[in-house]
């Protein structure tokens, strides 16, 4: 007959528990343990007729546990989506020399906030600056964690409890809950809206310029106005708030440095432009079309920058010294003119459709599956709505395309895929290793076969 005490005790189970012990410590061993024993006992009080586990079973039990327990939430995942900057997956993957510069800062430590000329305490705020300034002309700039951050901060630096114009039609949600008017609610700028949704005139700005702070310029990022719509160039919004002595300051978002255009998509306004059309600060993302890593990037005229830099929050969303390693690395690519060749965006925004194909050909090939077709790759990242670029995906013809998806992002690591008439599509563009991408697809068809 079955009695509880013929479950093994902790200290038994402890005795031949090394290995796990070895791999995850003793005291998650031991809650491990417990908890299978719990369980055990618990399962034969509500029925005794259940078997007893043995002593390997309860080993096998508590190992399952402590994997559980102790997998990372955030894993790598394969991009075969064709969305370059999902936001998701987590934005821009990086280059090579911005990874190093980063791991290099994260081993070591740095002089971060160390003058090591005059050995003594310096400032965080050089770090990217330079390299800021040298590559867009600016007299001053600043890195904090997000662009969320960067609009936050300049606002409430600049225009708390002061008036901010802005137009009718820029007051919009950007995605993930940023929500251009509850931002400069929160910064304490008193919102003056002019214009309509659709059409915004010069002599609505200068009717509200009397004692402003600060005009603000929001980019519409994700969606576009169309039909009977108006609004004056950057330029004029310039002028026409310099004439009544208030700064512009321009929320750009995504933070091109160069021009969509030369990939066949739309122009996507750039920093540069910005401040040629007379912004006295520009906000951008350091992880959009940039392709660095999450950061908020104000550029701009020192005197107000010097007043953005001195607030309190400033020091609430400052960056870490692996984001100013990982920005500046970035931002040097451009310096040097190889942008295109090292950040991973541009290089996949860059590929030509001949060359996704000849990719998407070989994981043909490779499989012995599926039929190569013409599809569309997307920037994403909120950044050129409605734009695409041609592409060349591998279709997968599968029992059930939900399903195959299901599989594909259990794998090891997961992919994200899309499904088009019930065909699984495979884009190479966003994928970064292709062997690995092979190795991960061809385990998945097999076990779903
Ligand atoms: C994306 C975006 C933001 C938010 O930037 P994060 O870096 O994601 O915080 C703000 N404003 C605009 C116009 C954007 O496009």
């Amino acid at each position: 007959m079955n009695s509880l005490r013929d479950l093994p005790s902790v200290e038994q189970l402890l005795q031949h528990a090394a290995h796990l012990i070895e791999t995850y410590g003793r005291p998650l061993t031991l809650d491990a343990l417990r908890e299978t024993l719990d369980d055990a006992r618990a399962r034969f009080k509500s029925d005794p007729q259940t078997v007893l586990p043995s002593l390997d079973l309860i080993l096998a039990e508590a190992e399952s546990r402590l994997a559980a327990w102790t997998k990372p939430t955030l894993l790598p995942v394969i991009n075969a989506s064709g969305v370059i900057l999902h936001t998701n997956l987590g934005r821009a993957p990086l280059s090579r020399a911005t990874i190093q510069a980063m791991s290099e800062a994260a081993a070591n430590y740095t002089n971060l906030e160390y003058d090591l000329p005059k050995g003594k305490r310096g400032s965080r705020l050089i770090h990217a600056e330079a390299v800021l300034q040298k590559l867009l002309g600016v007299e001053a700039a600043l890195v904090v964690n997000n662009n969320a951050a960067a609009v936050l901060l300049v606002l409430s630096a600049l225009a708390h409890r002061k008036r901010v114009v802005i137009a009718r039609s820029q007051l919009v949600e950007i995605g993930g809950g940023f929500r251009v008017p509850d931002v400069m609610k929160q910064s304490g700028a008193k919102l003056v809206e002019v214009g309509t949704t659709n059409k915004v005139r010069l002599s609505d700005y200068e009717n509200e310029l009397a004692d402003a702070a600060l005009v603000m310029r929001a980019h519409r990022s994700n969606f576009k106005i169309i039909g009977f719509t108006e609004e004056p160039d950057l330029k004029s919004i310039a002028e026409t708030a310099h004439k009544a002595g208030v700064p512009l300051v321009d929320d750009l978002g995504s933070g091109a440095l160069i021009d969509t255009a030369r990939y066949g998509l739309a122009h996507e306004p750039t920093v540069q432009e910005s401040l040629a059309a007379g912004a006295d600060i520009v906000c951008f993302s350091g992880d959009k079309l940039l392709g660095g890593p999450q950061a908020g990037m104000i550029v701009g005229k020192k005197d107000l920058l010097d007043k953005v830099k001195k607030h309190p929050l400033a020091r609430a969303v400052r960056a870490d010294k692996t984001t100013l390693a990982g920005i500046t690395a970035t931002l040097l690519h451009y310096l040097k003119d190889e942008a295109e060749r090292e950040i991973p965006v541009l290089r996949m925004m860059s590929l030509k459709p001949e060359q996704v194909r000849v990719r998407a050909e070989a994981w043909r090939e490779a499989l012995g599956e599926g039929d190569v077709i013409e599809s569309k790759s997307t920037v994403g990242g909120g950044s050129l709505p409605e734009e695409s670029l041609p592409t060349f995906v591998l279709a997968l013809q599968v029992k059930s395309a939900d399903k195959f998806l299901k599989r594909l992002r259990e794998a090891n690591p997961p992919v994200i895929a899309r499904t088009e008439n019930d065909r699984v599509l495979l884009d190479p563009r966003t994928v970064l290793d292709d062997d690995l991408f092979l190795k991960v697809l061809r385990e998945t068809l097999n076990a779903y076969c």
